[in-house]
């Protein structure tokens, strides 16, 4: 069925696509795992058993279902997509930064970072669902940082 690889005992939720009410973006549905990891009780409360995720970093919205949204900013940690800072977390199994990834590439000119993450896969150890915001395996957000850490190796959005 899948096409590929390490993301298979990863990213267990079927990817099921659906739409931001704000940007009309296309979101992936989470289930109660995340929702409980990533809302205090008072955001919780307005969903069910599951929302969408929006990943659209210029998108202020995290989770949807309907009309009823959760913000940047109510979710207990910040979110990848949506929060540039260098202490925000790329990859949330394994806590490794955006700085982490920033400071590899500036020391180094490479990262290992993917690699430690596939073996911590690999290994069993990663909880996508429980622990990254979007419910899903981070190695698609950890390289899109190192391409945008590429592009503009200076920029510390803060
Ligand atoms: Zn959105």
């Amino acid at each position: 069925m899948s096409n590929s690889d390490e993301h298979a005992t990863c990213c267990r939720l079927p990817a099921v696509a659906l739409t931001c009410p704000i940007c009309k973006k296309q979101g992936r549905k989470v289930g109660e795992v995340t929702l409980d990891q990533h809302l205090a009780p008072v955001a919780r409360a307005r969903f069910d058993s599951e929302a969408g995720f929006c990943p659209n970093p210029v998108c202020e919205v995290v989770y949807f279902n309907g009309a009823t949204i959760v913000r940047k900013g109510e979710t207990v940690q910040a979110v990848t997509q949506k929060d540039l800072r260098d202490e925000v977390f790329v990859c949330y199994c394994f806590e490794h930064t955006r700085g982490d990834l920033r400071r590899d590439l500036t020391l180094k000119g490479v990262t290992d970072i993917p690699d430690l993450i596939k073996q911590g896969i690999k290994e069993g150890r990663c909880d996508c669902a429980r622990r990254n915001p979007q419910g899903a395996c981070c190695l698609g957000n950890v390289a899109e940082a190192i391409n945008e850490i590429k592009r503009r190796p200076l920029s510390r959005p803060s």
